[in-house]
């Protein structure tokens, strides 16, 4: 089979890169080994909260402002186009502490936060209780962000794909890629576990924490990529329920209608996906600690994902270097629900016009180099 360009993977990442090209009118053929969305991007929480990776201005935050920025725009656009609902929402979010000794800790990245713009109150424990009731009566300071939110994450990504598919987009599940093939410097085409060749002028690796297998191929050094096992389970939403996002103890909570989203523990455990009975019960007596009713609400699920981990917690964005026409979109750790949008945007630009949008520079590979 004859395609342009090959995306390997259908994460948040390869969808948004097909739906960005879709809008320019070129038709990419995104490859997913299993389900589209089903690996780390529907395992996401869907925070739109970027405080909490950034310690202050930088190229990171820049990332994820802009990241955040191109959503509204854009869910309404993709819900027009699918008729998918996203769940998308600016619901605020506290960051919270409970020991006294921690709140000088948060002042500090309170004065960080300050420069990125972003809308902020600091509260006392009594003030963040008339926002959220239901809080810990020792919460003792938060910092509230009315304008950080959620989306869905799993509709977010279907939504993409469906929108590049209506508009010419090639998207094939159930099909792994196994092999690559080389002349020289170029990939020429890709070949499936079923011992199909498709053929490309230009190739995208965004397949996740799995990317690293993907450059192993094309004899890469190895590139440093590697999962970082995210459990999460969802509790039943206590009534009156739980409005804001809630951040503390080193975990989330995020309220929807009926459920309220516990996350997540950060585990090297290689590929595996298990929910562990450790995990589980480390987040139920987190969320507790934040929310004390919620001793009494039923677990609804359990389910875990693999974040796609850098050495820098920043991804890898770029050309492959030493090939000609391979593009790496991967890397993205805990933020790629808030950035897969941009990232889509700017490597579509790349593959289109050659350049690398100045945002995104700063994310190539060449950073390691040395
Ligand atoms: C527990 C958890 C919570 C998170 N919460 C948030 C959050 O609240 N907000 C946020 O912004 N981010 C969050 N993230 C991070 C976010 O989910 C990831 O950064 C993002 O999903 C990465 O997207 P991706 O497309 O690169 O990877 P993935 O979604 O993993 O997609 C990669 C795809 O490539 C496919 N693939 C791999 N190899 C092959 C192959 N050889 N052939 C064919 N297909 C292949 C895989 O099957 C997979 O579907 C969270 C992650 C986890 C794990």
């Amino acid at each position: 089979m004859e395609t342009d360009i090959v995306i390997i993977g259908g994460g948040v990442v390869g969808c948004a890169i097909a739906y960005y090209l879709s809008r320019a009118g070129v038709s990419a053929t995104v490859v997913e080994r299993g389900e589209i969305g089903a690996q780390a991007s529907g395992a996401a929480a869907g925070l739109l909260a970027p405080l909490g990776p950034l310690s202050g201005p930088g190229p990171l935050a820049d990332f994820l402002l802009a990241g955040c920025a191109l959503l509204p725009e854009l869910v309404e656009t993709l819900t027009e186009e699918t008729g998918l609902h996203m769940g998308y929402q600016q619901t605020g979010a506290l960051r919270t502490v409970r020991d006294p000794k921690r709140v000088a800790r948060l002042k500090k990245r309170w004065e960080a936060w300050k420069p990125l713009g972003l809308p902020m109150h600091w509260l006392s424990g009594d003030e963040a209780r008339q926002l959220e009731p239901l809080l810990s009566p020792d919460v003792c300071a938060a910092v509230y962000a009315p304008t950080e939110g959620q989306i869905q994450a799993r509709q977010f990504v279907l939504a993409l794909a469906q929108a590049a598919r209506q508009r010419g987009a090639i998207v094939r599940t159930q099909t792994e890629i196994v092999a690559l093939e080389r002349s020289a410097t170029r990939v020429t085409g890709v070949r499936t576990a079923e011992g199909e060749r498709l053929s490309c002028q230009q190739l995208v690796i965004a397949a996740g924490a799995w990317t690293a297998h993907a450059t192993a191929w094309l004899s890469f050094p190895e590139l440093p990529i590697r999962p970082l096992r995210g459990q999460l389970l969802s509790l039943q939403q206590p009534a009156p329920s739980l409005q804001r996002i809630i951040f503390g103890e080193a975990a989330y909570l995020v309220p929807g209608d009926e459920r309220i989203i516990v996350g997540a523990t950060r585990e090297e455990a290689g590929f595996a996906l298990a929910v562990t009975e450790e995990g589980t019960t480390w987040l139920r007596t987190t969320a507790q600690r934040l929310l004390p009713v919620l001793a009494h609400s039923e677990m609804l699920a359990t389910w875990a994902g693999l974040r796609p981990k850098t050495p820098d917690n920043q991804p890898l964005l770029g050309p492959l270097p030493g090939w000609e026409n391979v593009v790496m979109a991967a890397g993205h750790n805990s933020v790629g629900i808030m950035t897969g949008a941009l990232t889509g945007r700017s490597i579509a630009d790349l593959l289109l016009t050659g350049q690398l949008a100045p945002i995104t520079r700063p994310f190539s590979l060449e950073r390691f180099s040395s």
